[in-house]
């Protein structure tokens, strides 16, 4: 379980900023961590923003909504770079379903650590045919801390890491319908893998 290392103590004008990333498969419980996070960090009176790229639609479009749905109320945007013009004078900024933003998201997250703002990305680090998903492994690299989260494996129960695709679909951007998906350990996802 991640423990926030700083938090109650980054206020300005002594805050440094920081980059957290939280990584997985699909039903690995990404966006519940990051939303356990966020209302920590309201509980010590931390001021938050919330955003999520405007082209995850599944559900409401003014909400981060997990699986379990688990609510929080955050702000689509369309550009990564919207996130610096929208964040204000924030402590915390959450990003979600980052896998759908581009590269520049990453020097967006640098810009706002530097501003001293505590960032918490999450997202798919691999894509259908399980190699890495930009632009995750390059937050990752720059990230202070980084929380891998798992599913469980449908087939065999044992930790899963890789989101099977089950349509024949070669999209690389899919969004993320239940039924779409399974997870799977890596054993089980290159027996099924098409
Ligand atoms: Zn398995």
């Amino acid at each position: 379980m991640f423990i926030e290392p700083s938090i109650g103590r980054n206020k300005s004008p002594e805050r440094k900023g920081q980059i957290e990333v939280i990584c997985g498969s699909m039903f690995s419980g990404k966006t519940e961590e990051l939303i356990r996070r966020l209302n920590r960090a309201k509980i010590a009176r931390q001021k938050v923003e919330i955003f999520k790229p405007s082209i995850d639609k599944r559900y409401s479009d003014s909400e981060v909504v997990s699986h379990n749905e688990n609510t929080i109320r955050s702000t689509p945007v369309d550009f990564a770079d919207d996130i610096l013009l929208l964040s204000g004078d924030c402590d915390v900024v959450g990003i979600d379903e980052v896998q759908f933003f581009d590269n520049e998201i990453v020097s967006v997250a640098q810009k706002l650590s530097r501003q001293g703002k505590r960032v918490i990305l999450a997202g798919l680090d691999m894509d259908f045919e399980g190699n890495p998903f930009e632009p995750m492994p390059s937050l990752m690299a720059i990230a202070e801390y980084v929380t891998k989260v798992h599913a469980i494996c449908m087939k065999c129960g044992d930790l899963a890491a890789f989101s099977l695709r089950l349509s024949d679909s070669k999209q690389k951007v899919m969004l993320g319908e239940k039924e779409a998906y399974e997870a799977r350990c890596r054993k089980c996802f290159f027996e099924d893998k098409n």
